[in-house]
């Protein structure tokens, strides 16, 4: 396979990944990022099975890859996290073969190894807890602890059981389909670490992120300045005529023209070249997401939930209702239900008029998520007194 097939074929590894982690973004709702991601994630599925179907092999075998498809994408599977795991490997040797002996080089100072071996150190460590750590399931021992640790506000979440798990769903809660489990203040299900995003791994999964994009940017800049190093060390930095058959005469040789022949030279630099410049937006725009949201006090499955808010603001079916005791609370109150409910109200107008029950200022969400509250344990059934 030519080089510059690979570097085709690495680009589109990338962009794949890319459209993986930011499909499901609703900050790319309507774009191409999100038509992408379905062709990804269900029109090429779909084709497939159809094409299987035409083939004759029968109901049962197309069953059958459909279940394997299935097991793959729609359960918990270490399939994408090996990919994840062995781009970063292939990537890390790279850096360390090819590029490290070349640092420092004009470019770049010695003292770039401190904020390199920190940042690579950091994003491992947090890589692995976030694999590895509890994201906060919910299962019989702790449901009655963890149904204290957020109060239900009535508007996102209401008291109630978990149709799959059979436990008291804690506020903030959800069920993860992929794991078969509910997950305490749930962000989402990562294919990548093969685990719940939640209330005990949220801040792992933003150390590995954040420390991520810097190396995607860092690297992308540190590789850059070894490709130039190698330029120089080929004598194609300065001006330079070359002999061009073509016309017949010798003609300069451009920064361009330079600069292929040296990522000629040094193809597996040219390739995680490649690999950063492609991931490093996609990480960058998905860890400032992550972070933002973090930020605000909410989740990725409450941010679907306050659009439902929103539509439901929009549809006029949204109000402030004062409840007996003189408290105010926010209420969905259907249309074929308003004229029933006697309690005085005001209606809602904009999502801003809306308090967050879950934002405790910027500081105070961060504090949260690096400092997770551990359950309180369970009150202890008071001893019976013996019989005398
Ligand atoms: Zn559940
Ligand atoms: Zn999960």
């Amino acid at each position: 396979m030519g080089a510059a097939a690979l570097w085709a074929l690495l680009g589109v590894l990338g962009l794949w990944v890319s459209v993986l982690i930011l499909g499901p973004n609703r900050m790319f709702r309507g774009t191409l990022v999100e038509r992408a991601h379905a062709v990804v994630t269900e029109t090429l599925p779909a084709l497939a099975r159809r094409s299987l179907a035409q083939c004759g092999l029968g109901a049962a075998v197309a069953a059958r890859v459909d279940g394997v498809l299935t097991a793959l994408f729609g359960r918990r599977n270490p399939l994408l996290q090996i990919v994840a795991v062995g781009l970063y490997w292939a990537g890390l040797s790279i850096f360390l073969l090819q590029a490290a002996p070349h640092i420092p080089n004009r470019h770049v100072g010695a003292w770039h190894w401190v904020p390199i071996c920190a940042t690579l150190a950091t994003n491992i460590v947090c890589y692995v807890a976030a694999s590895a750590a509890d994201p906060g399931v919910v299962g019989p021992d702790n449901a009655e602890a963890a149904c204290r640790t957020f109060p239900y506000d009535r508007l996102l979440f209401f008291e109630r059981t978990c149709a799959t798990c059979r436990l008291p769903k804690p506020a903030r809660s959800k069920h993860c389909p992929a794991c078969q489990r509910c997950v305490q203040m749930a962000e989402h299900h990562c294919v990548w670490i093969n685990n719940c995003v939640g209330l005990y791994n949220t801040r792992w999964f933003l150390g590995f992120l954040t420390t991520l994009g810097v190396i995607c940017v860092y690297g992308a800049f540190l590789v850059a300045t070894v490709v130039l190093e190698q330029r120089h060390l080929r004598g194609l930095a300065g001006p330079l005529l070359v002999w061009d058959a073509g016309a017949g005469r010798h003609v300069a040789l451009t920064v361009w023209s330079s600069l292929l022949v040296t990522l000629g030279d040094c193809r597996a630099l040219g390739m995680l070249l490649v690999l950063l410049a492609v991931l490093a937006p996609a990480i960058v725009v998905f860890a400032a997401y992550q972070l933002r949201i973090a930020t605000l006090g909410y989740t990725g499955n409450e941010e679907g939930k306050w659009l439902n808010v929103a539509a439901a603001i929009r549809d006029g079916v949204v109000f402030a209702v004062r409840e007996p005791g003189g408290a105010e609370a926010i209420c969905v109150i259907e249309e074929e239900d308003q004229a029933a409910d006697p309690r005085p109200r005001r209606p809602i107008t904009h999502l801003r008029q809306v308090p967050n029950a879950y934002d405790r200022g910027p500081w105070g969400n961060l504090r949260l998520v690096l400092f997770p509250p551990r359950p309180a344990p369970s009150p202890q059934p008071e001893p019976k007194p013996h019989a005398a």
